[in-house]
């Protein structure tokens, strides 16, 4: 086993990024650039028109968040009451979920920098953002129906924005925003920034580019593709579990494929020491190793590895570079890795020399492109596994404990002084009976925790066609069935064309209000009086009582699962 001394790549410091922000990525843990940082963060500090090829997972929120508040704050002190308190900075984004999400992540970097970051977002009261409004912001993070109500009132003003950022602009041309994004670009500063990110690049969002960048710099992530035959050949399988679950989910892992000695990737420090922690507390026996801790107290960790007191190593990239453990049978990646280089050099420390190798990687239901490009790039296959069920787990467990048994009835020469129990024994009980209850005794005593926590099933996010439908479509027929082909039922609202209702109206008013992402929902057909829209079976009792709750272009109108709901019926 080798341990070199943390070789540390171009660093954020050599960004140019301010002390203050620099100081807040340390603070969160956050080691090195990933791939869409280390090339978007120069250009974007330069003042460069940016259109970029990425998806979640990727790091792209702070690839323009951190360049957005260090340029906005050189132009402007970040925070300061004097300049009217409009903004300067505004992000466009398909959901209130990822609205929610990346002002965090702004607020998060800017804190020292004293910047006021909004989120503001269709289905939440329209007061409290108008408010929030007038007080003062910096950089408003939006989804572009509710921008636009907010220019239409003059309560957004747009005149102040130096820089604007689409993210996620395939998902909001999907979600029938093409409209809305074009009006609030046409009422910009012409001198501003802009910057789009997508995850595909069909024809509709070049033409956007065309005519609202200038002269971009353009990045995909996966330019930095391995040669072919460069990623071992390792058995690779992924589990797409949510966030909540993801302890259990690697517990689970852990305990069906009983790996001799395994490193599970994390991205921050914080994520190593909480994980490391969690797992401990699961009963496993979990070091941390990252980038904060010292040679020596790397060696002491990897020593521990190596004399089997430890069998799980929870690591970040940087502190992980240069190991090289003989022992390893796993390489676990609690997170998507943020490209497939990183990927491929995650998993090459499994599988050498000739031994079989596993990578498992952990997806989130969002991360499910990542996990398509990276197969693509590495042009290997990675399955999506089920994860475990307490039934498959008990299975293996009965399993081990056979596997066990039968070594001994092979091996052990000694086994005869037992025979006086059984003898004893069998007076008085059927043969059967004596040995299902050494069994037993045997399976409690390897210690099998009892984890008896199901862990829930959920469907990656599927795959969204390049081109998607038309603007103006009202028959969204592409998107029926998601949630792994998952019946949808209809839910009807009792406002349609006459009122104003747009399809957009109706997923802002879903996606703002309940879990359902713009994606799972199916046809949305607006009548003049009414509109029906398809939603996920499962999920139709929340949309409705969600809906109910809301009002839709200043309507509350009666909203119910459709009476009439015969599969694609017209009324
Ligand atoms: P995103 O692709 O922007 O959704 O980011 C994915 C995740 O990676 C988020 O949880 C970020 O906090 C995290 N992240 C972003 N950049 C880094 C970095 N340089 N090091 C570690 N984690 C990061």
């Amino acid at each position: 086993m080798v341990v070199n001394e943390i070789d540390e790549g171009p660093g954020f410091a050599d960004l140019a990024l301010g002390p203050e922000l620099l100081k807040a990525l340390t603070g969160l843990g956050y080691e090195e650039p990933t791939p869409i940082q280390r090339e978007a963060i120069p250009p974007l500090l330069e003042g460069r028109d940016l259109l970029g090829q990425a998806a979640t997972g990727t790091g792209k929120t702070a690839a323009f968040a951190l360049p957005m508040l260090q340029r906005l704050h050189g132009a402007h002190p970040l925070g300061a009451e004097d300049g009217g308190g409009e903004p300067a900075g505004l992000v466009l984004v398909p959901t209130r979920e990822l609205a929610v999400q990346v002002s965090e992540a702004m607020h998060r970097y800017g804190r020292d920098l004293g910047a006021r970051v909004l989120p503001i977002y269709g289905g939440q009261p329209i007061g409290r953002q108008l408010r929030a409004l007038e007080r003062g912001v910096d950089v408003v993070v939006a989804t572009p129906g509710r921008a636009l109500d907010h220019i239409g009132r003059g309560t957004l003003p747009l005149k102040g924005l130096r820089m604007i950022v689409l993210d996620e602009a395939d998902e909001m041309l999907d979600m029938g925003f093409a409209d809305d994004i074009e009006a609030i670009l046409q009422d910009t500063p012409e001198d501003r920034q802009t910057v789009l990110f997508s995850a595909t690049m069909p024809p509709r969002i070049d033409g956007i580019a065309r005519r609202h960048l200038r002269q971009p710099v353009r990045i995909r992530i996966e330019r930095e593709a391995p040669a072919a035959g460069e990623a071992p050949l390792i058995r690779q399988s992924a589990y797409i579990v949510s966030r909540a679950y993801k302890p259990a989910a690697l517990g689970r892992v852990l305990d069906v494929e009983a790996p001799t000695a395994a490193i599970v990737f994390c991205r921050t420090r914080e994520e190593v020491d909480q994980l490391t922690e969690t797992m401990n507390g699961r009963g496993y026996r979990a070091e941390a190793l990252h980038g904060g801790m010292g040679q020596e107290q790397r060696d002491r960790v990897m020593s521990r590895l190596r004399s089997g007191t430890a069998d799980l190593l929870v690591a970040t990239d940087v502190a992980a570079r240069g190991l090289d453990i003989e022992q390893l049978t796993h390489v676990i990646n609690y997170d998507v890795p943020s490209a497939p280089e990183s990927y491929v050099h995650r998993i090459g420390r499994v599988g050498r020399a000739g031994r079989e190798g596993v990578a498992i990687t952990l997806a989130e239901p969002r991360e499910h492109r990542m996990l398509k490009t990276i197969e693509r790039v590495t042009r290997s296959r990675i399955t999506v596994e089920k994860v475990p069920t307490v039934a498959d787990l008990r299975a293996r467990r009965l399993e081990l404990t056979r596997a066990a048994l039968q070594e001994s009835l092979m091996e052990d020469g000694d086994l005869d002084r037992f025979r006086v129990v059984v003898e004893t024994l069998a007076d008085e009980f059927d043969l059967v009976a004596i040995a299902l209850a050494a069994v037993k005794l045997a399976h409690e005593s390897t210690g099998a925790a009892a984890d008896e926590e199901e862990i829930p099933e959920v469907a990656p996010r599927a795959q969204r066609p390049e081109r998607g439908p038309r603007d103006d479509r009202h028959g969204r027929d592409d998107r029926r069935g998601r949630r792994g082909g998952g019946a949808m039922s209809r839910v009807f609202v009792g406002a349609g064309r006459s009122a104003g209702v747009r399809p957009q109206d109706i997923v802002g008013a879903i996606t703002g209000e309940t879990r359902v992402s713009g994606r799972e929902i199916g046809a949305i057909e607006i009548a003049d009086r009414f509109t029906l829209v398809e939603i996920p079976d499962g999920a139709v009792d929340e949309v409705v009582s969600a809906l109910r709750r809301t009002t839709i272009k200043g309507k509350k109108p009666i909203v119910r699962r459709d009476r009439d709901d015969a599969p694609r019926g017209r009324r």
